[in-house]
């Protein structure tokens, strides 16, 4: 049996600068056999190694259907996550897993899909929100709200200004704090709340972001009457 606690080593394919201090790193297990063997679910994660600095625990941030390929969005916040800044292209780190609980899809056919990410908590809900888009069809109405600190604290500001042209999906953000030139909310995102109209009854929700956000998002999620096994968050505290 192999041993869990042996990472694979992935190779860093490309790095995208998403803020000041996050960056996306695109990565691809080194081997061949290693590779086509790792398959995740949305909103599982891995243990990423950097070598001489320690390990941490990441959400991944890609489409599951694709196969060649992963990727994670990393906020430098400590000693790992710098050193994993310091990265380059071509550089090798370790991957153990993936990790942990997915978030229901396929339960979920059919139901109307609320999506709530605060600020680094939107990258384990990309993995969620791709495949959903990927198959529109199979879901009802579909809503994202995203919360980030700044105008320049949002990630993935393409991808976000490819959901506000979207007709497929209804998609609304705010910041906590405004600066020079945004023109949108202004405000938590609870904030959102009252311009969304949602049924309770036909609606999963699922949330990720900062402890103090995911408590206020489930309470109003709840007092709107969504059921409680419909309320769906992850817990990404700090963990070894
Ligand atoms: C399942 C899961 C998924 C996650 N997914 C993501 C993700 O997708 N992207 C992401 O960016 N992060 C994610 N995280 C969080 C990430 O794991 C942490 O940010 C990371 O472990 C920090 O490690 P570090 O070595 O860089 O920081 P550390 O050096 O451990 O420091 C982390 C924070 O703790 C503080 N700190 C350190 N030591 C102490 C101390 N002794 N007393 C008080 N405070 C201290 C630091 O100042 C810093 O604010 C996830 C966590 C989990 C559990």
């Amino acid at each position: 049996m192999a041993n869990i606690y042996l990472p694979d080593i992935a190779i860093i394919e490309n790095i995208i600068q998403e803020t000041s201090d996050t960056k996306t790193f695109v990565l691809k297990l080194k081997t061949f056999k290693s590779q086509k063997a790792f398959k995740f679910k949305q909103g599982q994660f891995v243990e990423v190694s950097v070598f001489g600095a320690g390990e941490i625990p990441i959400g991944i941030s890609s489409n599951p259907s694709n196969k060649e390929r992963f990727e994670i969005t990393v906020r430098a916040v400590g000693s790992v996550s710098n050193a994993l800044h310091k990265k380059k292209v071509g550089d090798e780190i370790g991957i153990r897993g993936p990790f942990g609980n997915s978030f229901p899809f396929d339960e979920m056919k059919g139901k109307d899909i609320l999506i709530i990410g605060g600020g680094i908590g939107l990258p384990p809900l990309r993995s969620l929100i791709l495949p959903i888009l990927d198959n529109r069809n199979d879901f009802g109405k579909f809503t994202i709200l995203y919360g980030a600190r700044t105008p320049g604290d949002r990630v993935y500001k393409n991808l976000l200004n490819e959901w506000n042209k979207n007709d497929e999906v209804e998609f609304l953000e705010t910041v906590d704090v405004s600066s020079n030139g945004w023109t949108g909310n202004v405000g938590v995102v609870t904030t959102l709340f009252e311009k969304i109209e949602i049924n309770p009854h036909n609606t999963a929700a699922y949330t990720c972001g900062p402890p103090i956000m995911i408590k206020f998002v489930i309470q109003e999620l709840l007092q709107m009457g969504l059921p409680e096994d419909k309320v769906i968050s992850t817990l990404e505290r700090y963990m070894k």
